[in-house]
């Protein structure tokens, strides 16, 4: 068998599909399969997390539409329409350059939902096509419901509502919540911009989540990067009304055992201080935190004393307070890259500062980490208002955004008040849940085995 696996190539998508790809090729041997993504983000997700790749995967280029003479503006979304431009072609012409490799033919096409144009690629040479939504399942429920929220938000609109809101600052439109199965929780100010009637033309890349509700009756069975056991009962009941095989496969981030190298000291300073005291702070890999916000950050971190872990890439480094690291560094330390996964999992780390990635927020889960929330774009938002209102295992900065005195309150709040006591206890059942789930005969176990046997059934 050849399965062919498109990733979308922004965030952490592709890291997170490789994570699921690698699982699978460890479980289905004698399986091929082959991972196509563009160049750039191979090299990330191969260089930063693996070397150790099974033999059964290969890695293959696709195009990213950008030109070699290319002048960039500093929009962050032109990458990601250059790239679109390009879709599907630059697939398609790298999946026969495989088929020619290999000599073998696709026999299942595995994609990330965002590329839901593999419904017809797959379709035309008659192999299944089995899609994976990486981000929470109430965001696909967003896209699947665009046009009912749409229609909502006009209506809210029209009743002389001011529109103001779309950042969150609106009282009216914060507190008008969604008619959708599963999503009544969820306020109109937490979905992404994506999904709000645009005032501005449709992009490329709104036009591509645009379709995914289109795909909903060509798709039998959809891979979630979840677990049965945390969605709210109508979401779930809604989703396993659409697809016939849903498969909650548990956090993909997970499965992968852990990397051996600790490059940037990260473990064995953490192993250097006490048992739950320590704010691990990381933003993920896209966000681009404003400058007045990192300082407010470091000087709270500063005169908290509060012993700390920050991941802070390079480019933003520079913003750090003149003197920060030499006058923290008996307390805390700044790195470029640490290995999540594992500094979450260790026992000195009592609070996970985070922008509310998907990734991020499974980890802290799977570790039993209560998060202070500052999120930033795309599902951030809607991730936060589960982990502060919903799931009550986190709190929201205060405010908004970091200052000096609202970073001090939450890391107070989390590592020393009773209120903070009772959220490690909430987040420690869902660290149950899903560590019940994963485990033998566990719901995700069972999910997993059914994907295997799809993939590699003729
Ligand atoms: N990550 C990491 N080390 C870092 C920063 C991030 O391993 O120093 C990983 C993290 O474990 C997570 C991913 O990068 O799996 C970030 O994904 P998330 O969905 O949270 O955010 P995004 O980068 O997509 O905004």
């Amino acid at each position: 068998m050849h399965v062919a696996v498109f990733a979308f190539p922004f965030g952490c998508h592709a890291l997170s599909l490789i994570n699921l790809v690698q699982k699978l090729a460890m479980a289905a041997q004698e399986t091929q399969f082959s991972f196509f993504n563009t160049e750039k983000s191979n090299n990330s997700i191969f260089l930063s997390s693996r070397t150790n790749l099974p033999d059964n995967i290969k890695a293959y280029n696709v195009a990213d539409g950008v030109l070699p003479n290319h002048v960039f503006s500093g929009d962050p979304m032109e990458r990601v329409e250059l790239f679109i431009k390009e879709t599907p072609e630059n697939f398609k012409m790298a999946l026969d350059m495989a088929v020619a490799e290999t000599g073998q033919k696709i026999s299942c096409l595995i994609t990330d939902v965002f590329l839901s144009f593999a419904g017809s690629i797959a379709e035309n040479v008659s192999i299944p096509w089995i899609p994976v939504w990486i981000p929470v399942p109430h965001s696909l429920s967003t896209h699947i419901y665009t046009d009912l929220i749409r229609q909502h938000y006009a209506s809210f609109l029209s009743h002389g509502c001011s529109n103001s809101g779309r950042d969150g600052n609106d009282v009216e439109l914060e507190d008008k919540t969604l008619e959708i199965p599963g999503l009544s929780e969820l306020h109109i100010a937490d979905l992404p911009v994506e999904v709000l009637p645009r005032d501005a033309q449709e992009t490329l890349f709104s036009c591509m989540l645009g379709q995914i509700s289109n795909m909903v009756p060509q798709v039998d069975t959809l891979v979630m990067n979840f677990y049965e056991e945390l969605y709210p009962e109508p979401l779930l009941n809604d989703f396993k009304s659409k697809f016939l095989n849903l498969l909650n496969v548990g956090f993909f981030s997970l499965s992968m055992p852990p990397s051996i190298e600790d490059a940037t000291g990260c473990l064995s300073w953490l192993d250097s201080q006490k048992a739950k005291m320590v704010a691990y702070i990381s933003f993920g890999t896209v966000v681009n935190i404003p400058h007045g916000e990192i300082e407010e950050l470091a000087e709270a971190l500063e005169v908290s004393r509060i012993p700390f872990l920050w991941s802070l890439r390079d480019n933003i480094r520079d913003c750090l307070p003149n003197g920060f690291l030499e006058r923290t560094i008996m307390h805390g330390k700044v790195v470029p890259w640490a290995p999540q996964t594992q500094v979450l999992a260790h026992s000195s780390i009592g609070v996970f500062m985070t922008h509310c990635g998907a990734n991020s927020v499974y980890e802290s889960i799977a570790n039993g980490v209560p998060m202070i929330c500052r999120p930033f774009f795309a599902d951030n938002k809607l991730n936060a208002r589960l982990i502060v209102d919903i799931w009550r295992i986190g709190v929201r900065i205060d405010g908004g955004v970091f200052t000096k005195t609202g970073v001090t309150k939450s890391l107070d709040l989390i590592l020393k008040n009773e209120q903070g006591r009772i959220i490690w206890s909430r987040i420690q059942v869902l660290k149950e849940i899903v560590s019940k789930a994963s485990a033998p005969g566990g719901h995700a176990t069972q999910d997993f085995k059914t994907l295997v046997e799809k993939i590699t059934s003729e």
